[in-house]
């Protein structure tokens, strides 16, 4: 079954209308993890951040279809009720809370919008447990605030808990990889893969194939100036990381 279907998608910078996406087209199956490449400033978090809902960006053409629904038209909020979630390329510390009760509220916001009781801490805490365990993640990060003094590997792996927990449908993540070294990238893409079921999707956006050698996507896609140039298999990554972006250029 089709998850996220893009059509001609453009959309503007909200306050100086400069055109960051300028026809996107993406469908996106159960199941499948696509890659998103390009170059900086191609517009890849721009994407991320539109199919979300961010308030920085207005979509001026184009539809989005997710699971049926007009994406477009749901706040961001209900996009993720929905089932999208996003990590971000720069996660936010919330001082003052913990990562428990983080993931706690956010879980139960989620229960409750499909009707079913909130989960209490105990009950969740044996919920949460062996899903921090199965990527890898000490219990002691559930105590801890939310990002706050994590390191860069453990922020990105704390997102994927926070995906886990909260059993999206799409996951879009977005630079999951940057300035990770090899054993944290590998964790994280370990993570993932332990996510990965026939019925979810991943939109996996990175700047390196190297995350490709441990997250295989159905599909790779290289964006330029706001559009997708090319799609391909994996050996689509390979070759650009042989020859450049520049091979693909469309300018
Ligand atoms: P990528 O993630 O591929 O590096 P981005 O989507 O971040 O690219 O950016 C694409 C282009 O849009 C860049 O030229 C960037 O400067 C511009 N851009 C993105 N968001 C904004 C914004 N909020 N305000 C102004 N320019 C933006
Ligand atoms: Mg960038
Ligand atoms: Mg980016």
């Amino acid at each position: 079954r089709v998850l996220l279907e893009v059509k001609d998608l453009k959309a503007v910078v909200a306050e100086s209308r400069q055109e960051i996406l300028r026809g996107i087209n993406l469908t996106v199956y159960e199941g499948e993890v696509h890659a998103v490449m390009g170059k900086n400033g191609s517009g890849k978090s721009t994407l991320s951040k539109v199919l979300v809902g961010h308030p920085d960006y207005e979509v001026t053409g184009g539809s989005v279809i997710f699971k049926g629904e007009n994406l477009l038209e749901m706040e961001p909020e209900e996009r993720s009720h929905a089932g999208i979630f996003m990590s971000f390329q720069t996660p936010v510390e919330i001082p003052g809370v913990s990562n428990f009760d983080f993931l706690n509220m956010s879980y139960n916001a989620r229960r409750k919008k499909r009707g079913l009781p909130e989960l209490p801490p105990l009950e969740f805490y044996s919920y949460v447990s062996p899903k921090a365990a199965a990527i890898n993640m000490d219990l002691r990060f559930l105590d801890r605030n939310v990002n706050e003094g994590f390191s860069g590997g453990e922020k990105k792996r704390n997102e994927i808990l926070q995906l886990a927990v909260l059993e999206a449908d799409l996951a879009i993540l977005d630079e999951i990889d940057s300035g990770l070294d090899v054993d944290a990238l590998q964790d994280v893409a370990k993570a993932v893969n332990g996510l990965l079921t026939p019925n979810n999707s991943v939109l996996i956006i990175t700047h390196y194939q190297r995350l490709l050698d441990y997250i295989k996507p159905s599909y790779v896609h290289i964006m330029e100036d706001g559009t997708i140039v090319r799609t391909g298999d994996v050996s689509l990554a390979k070759q650009l990381e042989k020859e450049g972006y520049r091979a693909f250029s469309i300018s």
